[in-house]
């Protein structure tokens, strides 16, 4: 049996879309909302995806954590956690790093304003999480170098053959972790996969996953939970 998570950064509208199709197979994900996202979730829409999935907090203007004082570090970060709170009614227990930036203050921050966990974007091949403020991921939804050409290939419904690349990739990686029992984290934007017109391969990875008898879904949280503090 090998551990299935998944998180989305940032908060933009077409998370709904995530959460649908994770809804659809059965799979849990953390959802990292940044309070100033342009093109940003309603808070009735982050409310209802806290009906069905994890919400966790990003800061509040997407802040480079390690640039900032710690009042500043502690204002970011505690005011993004206490605004989810509001909106959602529930506890936020996890949180991402925005460019995946931590230093040790920020770290010590995350950690002293009761957090459970926070997702770097440190990479591994599915080992277990050794730090539950440093959770790792696998593999990222494809990051396509958005250049002119890819941008004239995909107005003219072609997808760029370095998309095909992640498609054989993500299996790749998906085997050897569920091979070694490890932890699998997906992560992605939402808004990069509508710009990157990976919809279709993105569910067709889901969908795959989604058949298999040796997987266990959680969320961000869930894991560190099932991890770190035993539960
Ligand atoms: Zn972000």
């Amino acid at each position: 049996m090998f551990t299935f998570t998944t998180s989305w950064d940032d908060g933009d509208k077409n998370d709904l879309r995530i959460a649908d199709l994770l809804d659809r197979y059965g799979m849990r994900g953390t959802f990292y909302i940044a309070k100033t996202q342009k093109n940003r979730l309603s808070e009735e829409d982050i409310l209802s995806l806290s009906k069905q999935q994890e919400i966790g907090a990003h800061t509040l203007t997407h802040a480079d954590l390690p640039l900032l004082t710690k009042e500043e570090k502690i204002h970011e970060i505690q005011g993004s956690k206490e605004w989810l709170e509001s909106v959602t009614g529930n506890s936020v227990h996890s949180f991402c790093y925005p460019y995946g930036r931590v230093d040790e203050e920020t770290r010590e921050v995350v950690a002293s304003l009761g957090f459970k966990a926070a997702r770097s974007s440190v990479k591994t091949l599915g080992t277990k999480p050794t730090d539950p403020y440093m959770l790792p991921v696998t593999t990222m939804t494809y990051r396509a170098p958005y250049t002119p050409i890819t941008k004239i290939l995909l107005t003219a419904g072609v997808t760029p053959a370095s998309n095909s690349g992640w498609e054989v990739l993500v299996r790749e990686k998906l085997e050897k972790v569920a091979a070694d029992e490890g932890y699998f984290h997906l992560w992605g934007h939402s808004w990069e996969i509508e710009k990157l017109k990976l919809w279709s391969s993105l569910e067709m990875f889901l969908k795959e996953v989604s058949l298999r008898k040796d997987v266990l879904y959680v969320s961000n949280g869930e894991l560190a939970d099932k991890v770190f503090y035993g539960e």
